[in-house]
């Protein structure tokens, strides 16, 4: 990856030790989940060394029927320059369902479509199967 020239410089990155030599900052991140894959995107791109700690085998192991994608998270996700690659694999929702345990119908609700329109960024929906 090319350095920037704001990269390039010196700042609280690095500190210059006793005996002369540079010391780089390097961050520890506990947990790769989507807090800590974030935090070392971030890093990434700002050219600071860390390591991803995580405590499964597996990092995103395949729990959970699907990923909503709420607008909060959405407008973080095209701050950090992923959100167009991730609107490719994922569909808008319209209707939030509820279902009782049995199967009956007790919500059908627009709100998703709402939010969409009142935040500018609607919720999608990833399916994980
Ligand atoms: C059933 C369910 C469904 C959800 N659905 C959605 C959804 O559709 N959309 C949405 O936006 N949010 C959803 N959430 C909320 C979302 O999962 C959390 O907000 C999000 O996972 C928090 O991310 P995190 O990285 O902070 O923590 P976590 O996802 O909890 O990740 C913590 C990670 O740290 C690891 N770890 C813990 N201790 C250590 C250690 N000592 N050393 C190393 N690694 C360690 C863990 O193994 C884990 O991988 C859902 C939550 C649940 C429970």
């Amino acid at each position: 990856m090319e350095s920037t020239p704001e990269q390039s410089l010196p700042s609280s990155r690095t500190s210059i030790s006793e005996n002369g030599t540079t010391d780089r900052l390097r961050v520890v991140i506990a947990g790769g989940s989507i807090a800590g894959l974030t935090l070392a995107h971030c890093l990434h791109h700002c050219n600071i060394d860390y390591v991803v700690l995580e405590a499964r085998s597996e990092i995103a192991p395949q729990v959970g029927a699907s990923i909503v994608v709420l607008p909060n998270g959405a407008r973080i996700c095209d701050q950090l320059g992923v959100w167009d690659d991730i609107l490719a694999q994922i569909e808008p929702c319209q209707n939030g369902l509820t279902w009782t345990y049995d199967g009956k119908l007790v919500i059908d609700s627009n709100s998703p479509r709402l939010t969409g329109i009142r935040y500018v960024w609607r919720i999608h929906e990833r399916d994980k199967h």
